[in-house]
């Protein structure tokens, strides 16, 4: 929740950055039970009930502990072992992970269902958060079938004479026995980490802690204007213009995407805007002269929203997360040669990745990795080549990052802390890193864009779901408080 009374802004520069994670958000406590049904197979042989459900509580554990959440994951403990161990941790919720079979074969039942003990209405309320929370992660794979939830007396794990924490739900996130769940979603790393994902959204939206949601994505053509692309209700792309003449003024600029757009402006007068369509495929708006020409499909599919830069007026270098292997991948864009091919930067994400350019030739890549931390690779040759290893930043980050250059020795990074809060990470020419929180308690991936080398606006989207900006010069440093900019999507 954004206070504005409580916002003074105190720019609290954490020497240490491991005090950042070494203090707990929540004392909550998350037992996650994984399948050990080493005989469930779909109908092919190819995909094991057991092996998918070890690999999702890996990653649920994961995305729990980058909440702030304390959890534990029984493993290959068997049903008893699982129980016993979470009634000794003290656990106080607990989450069985599963897929559901029907008949024998391949069949045309499909979706999602939480199970929870019959007479219990909290644990009854929470299964329904987990069915639509991970029904709805299985969208961008178009199998978001909600089967609702279960009432069940006969299952091991949720019975309270065995295991006693409320809410306790065992999910059964798709099909083994369908054709569509098991290799749209099930076989793959994207789709398991969908449904590692829609747990973790459930348990954050049952305890109200919150969980990362897209971000708007901002540019500056000139000091006098920004542009800020997000996702409308429909999932269409809204652009959002401000002028020091006129103001704020809103328009839709169509489409359908799941993932947050982005946009850049190489040049006073022209702006490119990005979003991956309902299938990833992702698709460029360009605007000049006034006009936009409307989405052009660039032919690739991704597994993220894209994250977009120009390292001068006749360059935009694109970045994203690569749906095959999660891979961050980098390609450029310039008005003599066109497109060029997709750079792999390796590594492994499970969000939007994000690209900044400090000088011409010169791109930093940030990234947070599947243990939450934030990562570094760069480029000193305009992005033909990268640094060999990913550097760790060696903290924790709440959301992806989003990114800026001001000028050629300044980086300016922004992302959710696990404490929710609007944090900064910035680099000068000097080589030092500094870490700040700006207070605020934000939702999403913030944007942010530089109007001049002495002037910064950053936007995130506040706890109760409305959009705030934070501006900066630097002259007068931040703003006092920030700005209520009305509801977000
Ligand atoms: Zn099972």
């Amino acid at each position: 929740m954004i206070n504005k009374q409580t916002l003074s802004i105190k720019i609290v520069v954490i020497f240490l950055v491991c005090i950042l994670t070494a203090i707990p958000a929540f004392a909550l406590k998350v037992y996650v039970n994984p399948s050990i049904q080493t005989g469930n197979y779909s109908p092919d042989g190819a995909y094991q009930e057991a092996a998918g459900m070890q690999d999702v509580a890996v990653r649920l554990v994961n995305k729990l502990i980058g909440r702030g959440i304390e959890a534990r994951n029984s493993g290959w403990l068997s049903l008893s072992g699982a129980c016993t161990d979470s009634e000794n941790w003290g656990s106080d919720c607990f989450v069985a992970l599963h897929t559901d079979a029907s008949g024998s074969g391949w069949t045309s039942t499909h979706g999602t269902t939480t199970l929870y003990w019959y007479n219990n209405p909290t644990s009854a309320y929470f299964a329904g958060i987990c069915s639509d929370q991970v029904s709805r992660h299985f969208t961008k794979f178009g199998l978001n079938y909600n089967r609702g939830t279960s009432a069940r007396s006969d299952l091991y794990v949720l019975n309270p004479s065995n295991q006693s924490a409320v809410p306790s739900a065992l999910v059964e996130g798709l099909f083994h026995t369908n054709y569509n769940d098991v290799y749209g979603a099930l076989m793959n790393d994207s789709g398991r980490q969908a449904y590692a994902e829609g747990v973790c959204a459930a348990v954050c939206k049952y305890y109200g802690i919150i969980y990362n949601e897209d971000g708007p994505s901002a540019c500056s053509m000139n000091s006098n204007r920004i542009d800020m692309v997000s996702r409308g209700a429909y999932g269409q792309v809204v652009l959002d213009t401000w002028t020091s003449a006129v103001g704020w003024s809103t328009v839709s600029l169509g489409g359908v995407t799941y993932e947050a757009p982005a946009i850049v402006s190489r040049t006073n007068g022209i702006l490119d805007a990005f979003c991956a369509s309902t299938t990833g495929v992702l698709h460029q708006n360009h605007y000049e002269n006034g006009n936009w020409s409307g989405w052009q499909n660039l032919n690739q599919t991704l597994a993220s929203g894209p994250s977009v830069c120009s390292q001068n007026s006749n360059n935009i270098t694109i970045c994203a997360r690569n749906g095959g292997n999660n891979q961050v991948y980098v390609r450029n864009w310039t008005t003599s040669g066109g497109w060029g091919s997709w750079v792999p930067l390796y590594g492994t994400t499970y969000d939007s990745p994000c690209i900044v350019s400090r000088a011409s030739g010169t791109l930093d890549v940030f990234a947070r990795g599947p243990d939450n931390k934030l990562y570094q690779k760069s480029s000193y040759d305009g992005g033909v080549t990268w640094t060999a290893n990913w550097y760790n930043h060696n903290f924790v980050i709440g959301s992806a990052p989003a990114g800026v250059s001001r000028n050629s020795g300044n980086v300016e990074l922004f992302f959710r802390g696990t404490n929710n809060n609007m944090m900064g990470h910035n680099w000068n020419s000097g080589g030092v890193w500094t870490l700040a929180d700006y207070g605020g308690q934000i939702s999403a991936v913030p944007a942010v864009a530089k109007r001049d080398s002495n002037t910064m606006d950053v936007f995130v989207r506040g706890t109760d779901d409305y959009l705030y900006q934070l501006g900066w010069t630097a002259a007068g440093g931040w703003w006092a408080g920030y700005y209520n900019m009305g509801y977000y999507y």
